[in-house]
């Protein structure tokens, strides 16, 4: 099946192959049709499936002019909103729109948090069709009066659930109040909870369910490797892994940011080229590191996993979990950076005895064991016992993840940063069991 039989216009056509795709993705080749039929779609579908494409293709398609088209092009009214979850998936989302859409006369212009508001005021009065917005911020220029959804076709929640486990489903929930009832509605999730079923429920008109199975998703491109250690030596042996392979282009997970930065300065003292990125950095500091990573001036991003999602990379040869993750999602996540859209890639774990436990659940979740390789010289020492996971939400962080009625208010969209609030019901400083 080609690009050509699912309909598309010609200039997508040749957007699509600037960008050297030459088939379509399982998800593109389900849900691209369905869009084009106007239906209400509910994906379950991961980073690293080709989503972005799945729907951002159709869109283009639905809102490109046309020769006898009635409304004023010169309006430029918004036609779509994206919601994301994150900034970072914000901006590389819009940047799909812009890389597809680039032989369209659409426009488009991004909306988050964290950033000064005017020059997104200023987008938004010059009008745009597309708009992909963070929630909270979408909601602060809906309260300056500088949105109007009265010509509203098509609304795509992206990673929605990555939006509830962050809190945002008031926010949610006040948007789609906002947005006229006959329009199109697409809902796309890495993970079908009964949240996310009684979201789509409430706001998808009759949805087609496309779901992506496991072995299409990057967790089976990707090449999955434990390497056992004792806790004090991890950063010794991602040194050592790093320098002896020759890695390039490292993405290094860790759990919290202090420990983000850390660990980046304890390689750069080790002569190994890092920069760590997380909720406390600045967006311009963000987009900075990870455009000298992207062009090969930083060898090692050290991220946490917020700070990571919507990370556009294309063919990350390198994952490594320096520490797990604390919910076995995020691992397949994580791991979604590498082996992209039919490129293989690699992940590695450094795994502790804290971690046996954490370890255990993803292989659940994966339903099979990862294979474990002892580095020679790194073989872990068996008389060091367990200790409990320090997660880092003791200080400063932001608070526990709050699902009860309790919640007051919407999570800031200001300089605070988006995301990194804590997400995960677990105790702070213990391990969930
Ligand atoms: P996504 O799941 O949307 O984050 O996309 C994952 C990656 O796959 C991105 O880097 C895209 O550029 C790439 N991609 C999307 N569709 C295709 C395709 N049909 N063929 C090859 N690569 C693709």
């Amino acid at each position: 099946m080609s690009f050509e039989t699912l309909g598309l216009l010609p200039e997508l056509l040749r957007a699509v192959r600037e960008q050297g795709y030459e088939t379509p993705t399982p998800i593109q080749l389900q849900a691209i049709p369905l869009v084009l039929e106007g239906r209400d779609l509910m994906a379950r579908a991961q980073t690293g499936t080709g989503k972005t494409a799945g729907f951002t293709l159709p869109l283009l398609q639905k809102l490109a002019p046309h020769a006898n088209s009635s409304a004023s092009p010169a309006r430029h009214a918004i036609r779509a909103l994206i919601l994301t979850p994150t900034r970072e998936l914000a901006l590389q989302v819009e940047e799909s729109v812009r890389t597809y859409g680039k032989h369209i006369p659409l426009r488009s212009t991004t909306i988050f948090g964290g950033v000064n508001i005017n020059p997104q005021t200023k987008a938004l009065r010059a009008g745009c069709e597309i708009v992909v917005a963070t929630p909270g911020r979408l909601l602060d220029h809906q309260g300056q009066g500088n949105l109007n959804f009265s010509q509203l076709e098509v609304l795509i929640l992206d990673e929605a659930d990555r939006m509830l486990d962050m809190g945002f489903i008031r926010d949610i929930q006040k948007i789609l109040a906002l947005l006229p009832v006959s329009r199109q509605t697409l809902l796309f999730s890495a993970t079908f909870t009964d949240e996310i079923k009684q979201l789509a429920s409430k706001f998808l008109k009759n949805p087609a369910l496309v779901e992506i199975t496991a072995q299409n998703t990057a967790a089976e491109l990707v090449k999955q490797i434990v390497h056992p250690v004792d806790r004090e030596r991890k950063r010794a042996l991602l040194a050592h892994i790093i320098q002896s392979r020759n890695l390039e282009q490292v993405l290094v997970f860790t759990r919290t940011k202090h420990g983000a930065n850390r660990l980046s300065e304890q390689l750069d003292r080790d002569g190994i080229n890092s920069m760590a990125i997380h909720g406390n950095k600045s967006q311009p500091q963000r987009i900075k590191a990870l455009e000298d990573f992207k062009k090969g001036s930083i060898r090692v991003l050290v991220a946490t996993d917020i700070a990571a999602r919507g990370l556009d990379i294309d063919q990350l040869p390198h994952v490594v979990n320096y520490e797990l993750p604390q919910v076995p999602e995020d691992y397949i996540h994580r791991i979604g950076r590498t082996g992209r859209a039919g490129t293989e890639g690699e992940a590695l774990s450094l795994v502790c005895v804290d971690e046996h436990r954490l370890l255990k659940d993803i292989e659940k979740l994966l339903r099979r064991e990862l294979p474990k390789d002892v580095v020679t010289g790194y073989a872990p020492d068996p008389s060091i016992p367990a200790e409990p996971i320090q997660t880092g939400r003791q200080s400063g962080g932001g608070g526990g993840r709050s699902r009860g009625p309790a919640r007051s208010s919407r999570p800031s969209s200001g300089s605070a940063p988006q995301g990194e609030r804590g997400r995960h019901p677990s105790r702070p400083g213990f391990r969930g069991k």
